[in-house]
């Protein structure tokens, strides 16, 4: 009926809306190669946000010694103990344990969060063998991974920009997170030393070239996102520091820019109503904080203009963010030929009952429109950091495979997406070159990375 097809008519132009031919890929990966450019040039140079790591010198496989690590970047934080083994020694022996953030402590002071993560630590270390015991006069070694925007000093030192991910402790922005850390140690008689301050993304680097040789990419798909890539110091014009002797320097890339991205009204109307309107709007396609609100947004207004969930508008449909990512996928993955799953999901959470399962289907496309756009979009911001590096292209001489280390939960349980992100990169490259990039889901590899670098920046050695 006419309901139906002015329904029919909504999912028409969001599909249309929402396309990402392969040329329009290429566009946005070239565009982000020309922004990486700018960002590298000059500080602000560029809409994309470039910052330097100060990570210089990857894992080689040679550390040596008992490191730990603290890995703050959501709602958990891990402590983890590293034992490694040196040359040809391994990763001898490795325990954590996670803990979540109380939400209060979220929004309180930075004393009060700190003191929490350095009581944790306390008792990980109160209760560890004999066989950990230090030599006297010897420091424990931390490497401390914070994933919020920092800009960094030096390996062990930067300060907080801001808080994100719905952190919110005012006297925190400013300071030295590691000076923090440092002192609510001390007031926790923890004899600790931080040697190396880095983010999910550094950290998944470092820990995914302790696995695999040839890691030159990391990517974080998880409630947001962002990608970190070895690249040459001399082509960091903004660099005014020594050379490294690596001539290498680890560079983060973040979400931040919009050019060539297909964007519909429900996107902006997203954006308008978010806490950073204008900003990170390629995060705010590809990443999960945001794919089940835009699905949501979608079917809001299908209910309102054709009456697609019948003559009332589902109150609960009106609520933002109530449509979570993993139900979103949940729905997406439905096999049972009748959508059973789908059926549950729309009554549990948006408590829309006696679906058909036409409606369902049509609910199930829209997650794979949105579902598709931002795992190819992802698929091409890899390929703008990809094209930055020269790996594009397949080079004579070149032995190794170029592996991207990914890691974060959208990724790693969205199975949809994950897919169709790896099918997408393999056409965007060709089939020559694909065969030189492999994808590998270094899960858990940014605690184990940050305690790498503190081995590597140790003053022991
Ligand atoms: P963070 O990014 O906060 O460090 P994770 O890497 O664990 O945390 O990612 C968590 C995010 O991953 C969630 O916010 C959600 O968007 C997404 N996610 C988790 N599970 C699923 C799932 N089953 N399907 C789709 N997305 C998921
Ligand atoms: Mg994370």
């Amino acid at each position: 009926d006419r309901r139906w097809a002015k329904a029919m008519e909504i999912v028409k132009e969001m599909q249309e809306k929402c396309g990402t031919p392969i040329g329009k890929l290429k566009q946005v990966a070239d565009a982000m190669v020309v922004e990486m450019h700018a960002g590298l040039a000059s500080e602000g140079g560029s809409k994309l946000k470039m910052l330097i790591s100060y990570v210089d010198n990857l894992p080689t496989g040679d550390e040596k010694g008992l490191f730990y690590a603290l890995d703050l970047g959501g709602t958990n934080f891990r402590v983890l103990r590293v034992q490694l083994g040196g040359k040809d020694g391994g990763l001898v022996n490795q325990e954590f344990t996670e803990v979540s953030i109380p939400p209060n402590l979220m929004i309180g002071t930075s004393d009060a969060l700190f003191d929490y993560i350095a009581a944790e630590l306390a008792k990980f270390i109160a209760q560890e063998g004999q066989e950990f015991e230090l030599p006297p006069g010897k420091q424990r070694e931390l490497g401390f991974t914070f994933s919020f925007p920092v800009m960094q000093t030096s390996i062990a030192s930067g300060t907080l920009v801001r808080w994100t991910k719905g952190f919110s402790i005012d006297d925190a922005v400013g300071l030295d997170v590691v000076e923090e850390l440092t002192k609510a140690m001390k007031r926790q008689g923890l004899d600790m030393r931080v040697s190396a301050l880095v983010n999910d993304t550094v950290g998944t680097l470092a820990g995914g070239k302790y696995s695999y040789k040839g890691v030159a990419v990391a990517v974080i798909l998880g409630t947001g996102s962002n990608a970190a890539y070895v690249e040459s110091a001399q082509a960091i014009p903004k660099w005014h520091g020594d050379l490294p002797k690596s001539g290498e320097m680890v560079g983060k890339v973040y979400c931040s820019w919009s050019s060539h991205l297909p964007l519909t009204e429900y996107d902006h109307a997203m954006d308008n109503e978010s806490l950073n309107p204008g900003e990170q709007i390629f995060e705010k396609l590809i990443s999960g904080m945001y794919l089940g609100e835009i699905v949501r947004r979608v079917l809001l207004k299908m209910a309102e203009e054709a009456a697609f969930f019948g003559d009332i508008v589902p109150p609960k449909l009106k609520t933002p963010f109530i449509l979570r990512t993993p139900d979103m996928s949940a729905m997406h993955n439905d096999t049972s030929s009748d959508l059973i799953l789908v059926e549950k999901k729309l009554k549990d959470i948006l408590e829309i009952c006696n679906t058909s399962l036409q409606a369902r289907k049509v609910v199930v496309e829209l997650c794979n429109i949105v579902a598709t756009r931002g795992s190819r979009l992802a698929a091409a911001g890899i390929l703008g950091i990809l094209k930055k590096i020269g790996k594009d292209t397949v080079k004579d001489g070149d032995e190794q495979k170029t592996v991207i280390a990914m890691d974060g939960g959208l990724f790693e349980h969205y199975s949809e997406y994950s897919k169709c992100l790896e099918h997408t990169l393999d056409e965007l490259l060709g089939e020559e070159v694909s065969k030189t990039i492999s994808i590998e889901h270094a899960s858990d590899g940014s605690g184990l990375g940050a305690a790498l670098l503190a081995a590597s920046h140790s003053p022991y050695l």
